[in-house]
């Protein structure tokens, strides 16, 4: 085989296997050079005021609600200070949609923006775990010779008050993260109360903890790689059109390292010996590696746009530097798109992204009305399960009904059933008159039909609500009665 077809052969390499996983299966662990930068100066920036917002966010209330509350246990969502009920899962399903629709339109035009930037993963693994790594153990040519030295005392030291840090911020986070699940004032009786009290609690508080220190100490990028739907997504997102990080192949190809260009420049080797064709012109990509040496995924960019990149913009960091000492403009690698590296005319609007745009619009559309004519109570009348019908002097007939009303509102609310049709009497059996603010209530009432309105063995009933003597709500449940 000729070194030229060799060497393009090599370049394909990396379509065969992931760079994380070695020929035997086993894990390629990835040790990453620590990325410094304007780009990586500014993620610095963003990552603490996101982290900052982080662990906030369950102490910031509105209106006495948290910011976010996702209380799968109790049924209980509360997103932006806006409570939901299991009664508004219409709604929720509409707003996830959205959510999706525009993530989709999103990814269309910037790529995995997302995934370098905001991604909690990558924030925290990339923000916080790892520059305690490199405080601890130094950067990657460190942590490897660390690796391969015996266990002495300095090993043992580092590697274990680097897990022992790792682990008290994985139970932090686990602690923040339940505070999200379950709300601030459950998480600190947990924390407060006798641990018998809240065996539960406390065994979610220890399995997330070990689920985030295995994730952000062991498992990494293969989060990223195997567990982010996201992830796994983008390529049917992508377009040409899309911005991404970038290698411009046209302006660095064909790359040649500088010793290589040196030994043609002064004659030592032809361009044939280095398994070049012979009218090659070199571009400005010098072949150092310093852009995969600093990949957390252990990619090469130069290789195209591929699934394992999270855009965390450490090699346009590192080609940048590499640049400026070899005196070519920056942006090498950069933020681009591929039509814009071939020189072809690049389009924010494409019928692909109108399309999902239109499809977003009439989501975000239905979800906001929706949301709109979303009434303050929601009433459910049901006859008490296992009742039959009881019979009355003078042909009236009895059945007992169950109410739960549930105030979305952040105020209390006076209401009244009211019996609409057919001509009958509600009488309360304990019944609650009032309802407390993101709260439900509960009662019960009988409700007493003469004969000549029952319809046959069912009757239909209409009542209404009313708050100030306004009525806010129909409701029809069933009355079941003799066959005439
Ligand atoms: S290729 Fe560049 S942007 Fe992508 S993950 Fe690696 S270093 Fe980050
Ligand atoms: S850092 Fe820049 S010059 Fe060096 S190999 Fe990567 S793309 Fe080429």
């Amino acid at each position: 085989m000729s070194s030229e077809k060799e060497r393009l052969i090599g370049k394909d390499q990396f379509r065969d296997r992931l760079a994380t996983v070695s020929e035997t299966g086993g894990r390629n662990w990835i040790y990453a050079k620590k990325p410094s930068g304007r780009f990586y100066n500014a993620r610095t920036i963003v990552s603490l005021l996101l982290l900052g917002f982080f662990f906030s966010g369950p102490f910031i209330t509105i209106n006495g609600n948290p910011l976010l509350l996702i209380n799968i246990l109790e049924r209980k969502f509360v997103i932006f200070g806006v409570a939901f009920w299991p009664q508004d899962l219409h709604l929720l399903v509409f707003g996830m949609l959205a959510f999706i629709v525009f993530i989709v339109v999103f990814t269309a035009i910037f790529g995995r923006l997302f995934c370098g930037w905001a991604c909690p993963q990558t924030i925290f693994l990339e923000m916080v775990f790892r520059k305690i790594e490199y405080w601890i153990e130094g950067d990657a040519s460190a942590q490897i010779r660390l690796k391969r030295a015996p266990w002495n005392a300095e090993k043992i030291i580092k590697k274990v008050s680097k897990h022992g840090i790792f682990y008290a911020l994985a139970f932090i986070i686990s602690n923040l993260f339940l505070a999200y699940i379950i709300g601030k004032d459950q998480l600190f009786e947990i924390i407060t109360d006798p641990p018998s009290e809240h065996a539960g609690g406390l065994a979610a508080m220890i399995i997330f903890s070990g689920v985030f220190y295995g994730v952000f100490a062991f498992m990494r990028e293969q989060v990223c790689h195997f567990v982010c739907p996201y992830g796994r997504m983008q390529s049917v997102m992508l377009d040409n059109n899309s911005i991404n990080v970038m290698y411009d192949y046209v302006r660095g190809e064909e790359r040649a390292s500088v010793g290589d260009r040196k030994k043609v420049e002064v004659g030592k080797a032809t361009l044939a010996d280095l398994g070049f064709s012979e009218n090659t012109s070199f571009g400005d990509c010098i072949d150092c590696y310093q852009c995969v040496k600093v990949c957390p995924m252990g990619i090469d960019i130069r290789n195209g746009t591929q699934l394992e990149c999270v855009h965390c913009t450490a090699c346009i960091d590192a080609c940048d530097d590499i640049m400026d000492k070899i005196d070519k403009p920056r942006g090498l690698i950069r933020y681009s798109s591929e039509n814009i590296i071939r020189g072809e005319e690049t389009k924010v609007f494409t019928p692909r992204v109108i399309g999902y745009s239109a499809i977003l619009v009439i989501l975000l559309s239905v979800f906001i009305t929706l949301l709109t004519m979303r009434s303050d109570l929601e009433t459910t009348i049901l006859r008490q399960r296992g009742t039959l019908y009881q019979t009355l002097p003078n042909n009236v007939y009895s059945n007992i009904y169950e109410l739960k009303i549930i105030n979305k509102t952040f105020d209390e609310m006076e209401y009244e059933i009211r019996l609409l049709a057919p001509e009958g009497e509600l009488v309360p059996l304990g019944i609650m008159e009032t309802v407390p603010p993101q709260d439900l209530a509960e009662g019960r009432f009988l409700i007493k039909l003469p004969q000549n309105q029952l319809t046959g063995l069912q009757t239909e009933l209409t009542f209404g609500v009313y708050v100030n003597g306004e009525q806010i709500e129909t409701v029809t449940s069933g009355f079941i009665g003799p066959a005439n």
